[in-house]
C-alpha cells in the first residue's frame, strides 16, 4: 500500500483526532485506504430533474428545481418546525426542517431558484421532503450536475456529529485529491487486463466514487467485482495446490478384490451415469499420491451411499480402514444397515459406534480397530475421539458435512500419520458459483441424475381453507397403505410457541384419525434422544400411520412407504429447508405428494419460496432461488469462506465475473504457481498485504 494510503484517517483535512475516533468506532475507517474502499452504496443521477406533479413515493432521492415559497415556523415547542415550498410550473412540494429551523430560516432566500434534493415521503395526503439538501441555482457546481452523486452508509452517531451522506463524499473527494495514479498501482497481470479491457485500477476507483456517467460506473464495477473475486480464487486455489504438493496422500492403487467383486456381483443396480463418472472422479484422485479433499453434491435420493461405499472398498483393497461420520444418530444407524445389507457376504467387517455404544460393547470396538480388524467403521462424531484409534485409516467419508464444525471435520485428518482422503457428501445443494467460492479449495463433484424409474414429487400448495380436503387425501393414502409426515415450524426464540402448536396440531390430527384405525406417531425436540430414535424407529417399521414431528426428521431418514409430507405454516420455511424435507419423501415406488399449508396473507418472498417449490424439485435451481433470495450471508459455511469480504461483488447476481474470475485465477495458477515471475510480483505483494489476518483456510477438510 502506498505511503499516502497508509496515513491515519485522522490525518486527512477535515477529519481531526475527535472525528477521526468516530470514523474509526462507527464505520471502522482507520486509514485513507479504508475511506477509499469505502464504496457508495448506490448513486443518484444528478442530471435528472423531476417536476413536482411526477413526485412519488416510491422514488428514492430526487432533485426538482424551482422557486422557493415564503417560509414559515408552524407548531409549539418540540412539535415546532420550519414549513416552506418549491414551487415548478407543475405545482408546489412542501419542505419540512424539524431540526435547526431557526438557522435555516436564516439561511434560505425565498423568490430564488434553487435545486432542491431530497426523499419525498407523504404525510396527510400530501407529499414533502424533509431536511432536503438546498443549494442557490447561481451558486452551483456546475459539475454537480452532471454527474452521479455518489451515497454512502452512515450511522445515526455519524449524522449528528455532522458526518452525513454529502460531507463523506467531501471527504472523499479530499482524498482523491491527494491520490496519484501511484497510489493505486495496477495489480492485475497485463494480460488479464488487456483481455478483459479493463479500465486502470487508479480509473476504477476514481469511477467508483465519483462515475462520470452510467458506463464508465459499469466499468469501475466490473473491474472491481473481478479483482475481488480472483484474489479469494487465486488464494483458494493456491492452498489447494499447497496442500497437494505438501500433503502427501495414500494411493490406492489395488481393486481387484473387494471393489471389482462388489461391482461384478454385488451390486443390485446399474449406476446411473453420475454416480459412475463421481466414481471415476475419486478413482482418479486416490491414484494422484496427492490427498484427496472431494466434495459430493447430489440432491436428496441421488444415490450417494453406494459411491461412498466403493469408494471406501478402494481403501480397504489397499490395506486401509474407511471411515463414514454421520451428523445423528438415527443416520449413522441407517447407514450401518444400508451398508451392511449392501455388502451382504462379501467380507469387509462393517462396525457402527456411537454416543449410544456402550461398556463392553464399545471397548471390544475399540480394541478390534486399533487391531485393525474392523474394515469399515460408522458413526457419529463419536468417532473424532481421542479414544478412538484406527490401525491403518486411510479414507472418511462425512455425509451431511455442513452440520459438523471445522475442528470436528479438522481432527479427522489427525488420524493417522498422514491425512485420509476426504470425501464430504452433501444433499444440500448449492449453487455452483457459491460453491466455487465457498469450497474452492475441494474438488467437486456432483450427481446431478436420479436412479431411474422414481417419479418426481408432486407439490401442491393449500391454504387453510383445503385442511377437509387434506384429511380426505390423507386417509386415502392411508387406505393405500402409505404413509403420512406432517411438520411443524421449531425455532429456538419462538419455541414455546412452536411446541403449543406442535402439540395442538397432534391433538387435532389424533381426533380425526382415532384409534384403533390409525395410529400417529410424535417427535419433537423436547423428548429424549432414546424415546425419539423408538419413536422414529415404530414409523420407519409401520407400525404407525402418521408421524407428526418438528424440523428433527429433516436430515436423511428412509421411510420408502411415506408417500406423503405435509408441511404446516411453511411459510415460516426456508427454501432449502422445504427442499430437504420434500426429500423425505418419494423414496419408494410410489407416486409422492409434498403438501405446503400456509395462512392466506403471504410476503412476497414466501409466496416466491412456495411457488418454488410447486414449479420445481430440481435442488440446484432451489438453491439458486434461495441464493438470490437470502443473500450468501445466511448459507452455510459462508463465515470461514472470506466470501463475507466481499464488498461489491454479489455471489447472487455476479455468477458470471466468478467464472471468469476462477478461470483466469487457474491459469494464473498453472503458468506460476508460486507467483513468482516478474508480472505477477505486484499481484503477489497485493495478496500478501490482503490476508495478512485471514486465518489458514488449509486445514478446512
Ligand atoms: P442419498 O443421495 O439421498 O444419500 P441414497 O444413497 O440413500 O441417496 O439412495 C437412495 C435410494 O436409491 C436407496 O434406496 C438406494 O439403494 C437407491 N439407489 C441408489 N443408486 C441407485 C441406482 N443407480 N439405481 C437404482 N437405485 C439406486
Ligand atoms: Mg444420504
Amino acid at each position: 500500500m502506498s505511503r499516502y494510503l497508509s496515513n491515519p484517517i485522522e490525518y486527512l483535512k477535515g477529519v481531526g483526532p475527535q472525528k477521526g475516533d468516530l470514523l474509526k468506532k462507527e464505520l471502522s475507517i482507520f486509514s485513507y485506504d479504508d475511506l477509499l474502499r469505502y464504496y457508495p452504496y448506490r448513486y443518484i443521477d444528478r442530471t435528472k430533474f423531476y417536476k413536482v406533479n411526477e413526485v412519488d413515493t416510491d422514488l428514492q432521492y430526487i432533485q426538482i428545481k424551482g422557486t422557493l415559497t415564503g417560509t414559515q415556523m408552524v407548531g409549539q415547542g418540540r412539535a415546532m418546525r420550519l414549513v416552506s415550498g418549491i414551487r415548478d410550473e407543475t405545482g408546489t412540494m412542501e419542505l419540512v426542517w424539524f431540526q435547526g429551523a431557526q438557522w435555516v430560516s436564516k439561511a434560505l432566500k425565498p423568490g430564488q431558484e434553487y435545486v432542491v434534493f431530497g426523499k419525498p415521503t407523504a404525510f396527510n395526503g400530501k407529499y414533502n421532503i424533509a431536511h432536503p439538501e438546498m443549494e442557490l441555482v447561481t451558486q452551483m457546481d456546475p459539475e454537480k450536475l452532471t454527474g452521479y452523486q455518489p451515497m454512502y452508509n452512515t450511522t445515526e452517531k455519524v449524522k449528528q456529529k455532522g458526518f452525513d451522506n454529502k460531507s463523506l463524499g467531501k471527504l472523499v473527494k479530499t482524498l482523491m485529491e491527494g491520490l496519484g495514479e501511484q497510489d493505486i498501482p495496477e495489480i492485475l497481470q497485463p494480460s488479464i487486463v488487456q483481455q478483459y479491457q479493463f479500465m486502470s485500477r487508479y480509473d476504477a476507483m476514481v469511477n467508483i466514487h465519483f462515475p462520470v456517467d452510467n458506463k464508465s460506473l459499469d466499468r469501475a464495477l466490473a473491474r472491481l467485482k473481478f479483482e475481488e473475486f480472483f484474489t479469494i480464487q487465486v488464494k483458494l486455489l493456491g492452498l489447494k495446490n499447497h496442500r497437494q504438493t505438501q500433503r502427501g496422500g495414500y494411493v490406492l492403487e489395488k481393486i481387484d478384490n473387494y471393489f471389482d467383486t462388489f461391482y461384478k456381483k454385488y451390486l443390485r443396480f446399474e449406476l446411473t451415469n453420475a454416480q459412475k463418472r463421481v466414481t471415476k472422479e475419486i478413482r482418479r484422485d486416490v491414484l494422484t499420491g496427492k490427498q484427496m479433499n472431494r466434495l459430493v453434491q447430489g440432491d436428496v435420493g441421488s444415490g450417494k451411499t453406494i459411491v461412498a461405499l466403493m469408494t471406501m472398498l478402494m481403501a480397504i483393497d489397499n490395506g486401509f480402514q474407511a471411515a463414514m461420520m454421520a451428523p445423528t444418530e438415527i443416520l449413522a444407524q441407517q447407514h450401518f444397515n444400508t451398508l451392511t445389507d449392501y455388502v451382504g457376504d462379501l467380507g469387509p467387517r462393517v462396525d457402527l459406534l456411537t454416543g449410544s455404544v456402550k461398556g463392553k460393547e464399545r471397548k471390544l470396538i475399540l480394541q478390534d480397530l486399533k487391531e485393525g480388524k474392523i474394515d469399515i467403521l460408522i458413526g457419529t462424531h463419536a468417532l473424532i475421539e481421542d479414544t478412538v484409534q484406527f490401525a491403518n485409516i486411510g479414507f472418511v467419508v462425512i455425509d451431511e458435512q455442513h452440520r459438523f464444525g471445522v475442528a470436528q471435520r479438522a481432527a479427522l485428518w489427525e488420524k493417522n500419520d498422514r491425512p485420509p482422503h476426504i470425501l464430504v457428501m452433501t444433499a444440500t445443494p448449492i449453487p455452483r458459483t457459491l460453491a466455487m467460492t465457498l469450497y474452492g479449495d475441494l474438488d467437486i463433484s456432483v450427481i446431478d441424475e436420479l436412479p431411474p424409474g422414481r417419479k418426481p414429487i408432486q407439490t401442491l400448495h393449500y391454504f387453510e381453507s383445503k385442511r377437509l380436503a387434506l384429511f380426505g387425501f390423507m386417509k386415502q393414502q392411508i387406505a393405500l397403505g402409505r404413509q403420512v409426515y406432517i411438520v411443524y415450524p421449531m425455532i429456538k426464540e419462538n419455541e414455546k410457541l412452536d411446541y403449543q402448536n406442535l402439540m395442538e396440531g397432534y391433538e387435532s390430527i389424533t381426533r380425526a384419525f382415532p384409534l384403533p384405525d390409525y395410529k400417529v406417531s410424535v417427535v419433537h425436540g423436547q423428548m429424549k434422544s432414546a424415546d425419539k430414535d423408538a419413536e422414529m424407529q415404530r414409523f420407519a417399521r409401520g407400525e404407525t400411520h402418521i408421524m407428526v414431528a418438528t424440523t428433527v426428521i429433516e436430515v436423511g431418514v428412509n421411510v420408502p412407504n411415506a408417500s406423503v409430507m405435509i408441511i404446516e405454516s411453511a411459510e415460516r420455511f426456508g427454501l432449502s429447508q422445504l427442499h430437504q424435507l420434500r426429500g423425505r419423501v418419494g423414496r419408494g415406488a410410489e407416486q409422492s405428494y409434498c403438501i405446503l399449508m400456509t395462512g392466506n396473507k403471504l410476503s412476497t418472498d414466501a409466496r416466491i419460496r412456495c411457488n418454488t417449490m410447486v414449479e420445481t424439485n430440481d435442488g440446484f435451481v432451489i438453491s439458486e432461488v434461495d441464493l438470490k433470495l437470502r443473500g450468501p450471508g445466511d448459507l452455510e459455511g459462508t463465515q470461514q469462506s472470506g466470501l463475507l469480504d466481499l464488498k461489491l461483488a454479489d455471489i447472487g447476481t455476479d455468477g458470471n465475473i466468478l467464472q471468469e474470475a476462477r478461470f483466469a485465477a487457474t491459469q494464473l495458477l498453472t503458468d506460476d504457481p508460486k507467483l513468482q515471475k516478474p508480472e505477477n510480483m505486484p499481484f503477489r505483494q497485493y495478496l500478501a498485504s490482503h490476508y495478512k489476518h485471514s486465518q489458514d483456510w488449509s486445514v478446512i477438510s
